[in-house]
């Protein structure tokens, strides 16, 4: 049997499922040359130095050849090519040209719990897009929905547009989990080149230092000589394989740089605006001259982010405390005030469950759809800043439809105000990027 053809039998076979089988495809393995015979799971996979085999469901579970397979390098390798034809995954409704590591990853993640509808992904996925498209399909299981309203589940239907269950999301979840398990032969992060500085990379700097001489001082200058030294280290990094690993912005404008090009501005205790710039890299050694400067953010990152984090947590435990008393109440408090802004792509996700104050009344917002229509508007947002019911409680148009659906967990949310302090400090620990941005200041101070 060819290699294209058993990989997708056994992925027919949900051997995607069992770790064992993957590493042995996607590896070299040795083991004893007699282990296959005590558990003969099908498409079980045996190495030999001469050839690879696998324990065959379609012949009493004895040996069949891979034809096609070269000893001298793994089963399959991730990046390896292969030409899918629509309907040969389940998921896929057109030819695509893929490799095999994405088709695992369709069969293991999206076949595995929704079979075909939720579309082939090819290329690289971004979990959190994927998740959020699940996630916005995603209903009670049709036992349970029946159970919790009286009314007949809708039929489980095919097709892309059907809905997901939460079982089935369950499953999802734990796919996603499952590959982990799999870095170790697809994400390696030891390379030559991940160990090393860029060549080249401290006459780059040094140049760019010179040529900003005096105004090192200014954070948007060093900022600018940040983004060099990164772009030059991308560069440098772009064929290896460990700049798969490297995918994350830290990765590169922290770690990176740190280590390898340049320590970058020591704010200390104080902030970003104010800071000491410190020329070296990590891998160079210590610039004892800037001893006081270094000593300083290892503190600020250690006892200094614990101290506030310690704030954070008191300020939900206040929060909670102070508005354990807040409600919500069912009727309209008719107020002709709310919240001016102007609608654009940016604010566009406030709008959905809150209502626009109108000429007559209220206008309730309950979609996407609905808001967007008042894209490039000046509207008033109804808001709880602007709520006049008496006393300590909300009307529900004010609230919005999410806070109205628990009538008396309004402290849950605003405890959360305590917690966005809380992560603050928590994120600065782990080491902050120097960079410009844009600012609009209108909008800002809108
Ligand atoms: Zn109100």
């Amino acid at each position: 049997m060819d290699k294209r053809t058993f990989f997708l039998r056994a992925m027919r076979g949900e051997e995607y499922r069992r770790r064992a089988w993957v590493i042995s495809a996607f590896s070299q393995t040795r083991e004893n040359p007699d282990a296959w015979k005590t558990d003969r799971y099908p498409w079980r996979i045996v190495q030999t130095p001469t050839a690879y085999f696998f324990v065959d469901p379609e012949k009493e579970n004895e040996l069949t050849a891979i034809d096609d397979a070269d000893t001298t390098a793994p089963p399959f390798r991730f990046r390896d090519p292969i030409d899918l034809k629509t309907g040969e995954v389940p998921n896929l409704y057109r030819d695509v040209r893929t490799t095999y590591g994405n088709t695992l990853f369709n069969f293991l993640v999206l076949v595995y719990p929704f079979g075909n509808r939720v579309e082939f992904q090819p290329g690289r996925v971004s979990a959190g897009q994927l998740e959020d498209h699940v996630l916005s399909r995603t209903i009670d299981d049709p036992e349970r929905a029946d159970k919790r309203s009286g009314t007949p589940a809708p039929p489980v239907t095919d097709g892309l547009k059907a809905p997901l269950y939460t079982s089935e999301y369950v499953k999802f979840s734990n796919a996603m989990f499952q590959l982990t398990a799999f870095t170790q032969l697809c994400v390696p992060a030891v390379t030559r080149k991940t160990m090393q500085a860029a060549p080249g990379i401290h006459e780059l700097r040094e140049k760019l230092l010179e040529q900003n001489r005096g105004r090192l001082d200014d954070p948007a200058v060093v900022a600018g000589i940040m983004k060099e030294l990164v772009k030059y280290d991308k560069d440098w990094l772009k064929d290896d394989e460990g700049a798969n690993f490297l995918i994350t912005k830290k990765s590169w404008e922290v770690v990176r740089t740190r280590l390898f090009s340049m320590m970058d501005m020591e704010a200390g205790f104080g902030d970003l605006t104010k800071a000491d710039l410190v020329k070296t890299s990590l891998a160079e050694g210590w610039d004892i001259s800037k001893f006081p400067s270094m000593n300083d953010t290892l503190r600020a990152g250690s006892y200094k982010r614990g101290a506030e984090t310690a704030l954070g947590g008191e300020l939900v435990k206040w929060l909670l405390r102070v508005s354990a008393n807040l409600g919500v109440t069912q009727e309209d408090c008719g107020t002709r005030l709310g919240l001016e802004m102007t609608v654009d792509e940016g604010n566009l996700y406030k709008l959905p469950g809150s209502a626009v104050v109108t000429a007559t009344g209220h206008e309730k917002i309950d979609s996407e759809e609905a808001a967007c229509r008042y894209l490039g508007k000046k509207i008033m947002l109804r808001s709880p800043m602007f709520c006049a019911l008496p006393k300590t409680d909300y009307c529900s148009v004010c609230a919005g439809a999410r806070l109205s659906l628990n009538p008396t967990a309004l402290s849950v949310a605003i405890s959360d105000y305590g917690s966005a302090f809380m992560g603050l400090s928590l994120g600065a620990m782990h080491g902050k990027v120097l960079e410009t941005a844009r600012m609009d200041y209108r909008k800002a101070i809108s």
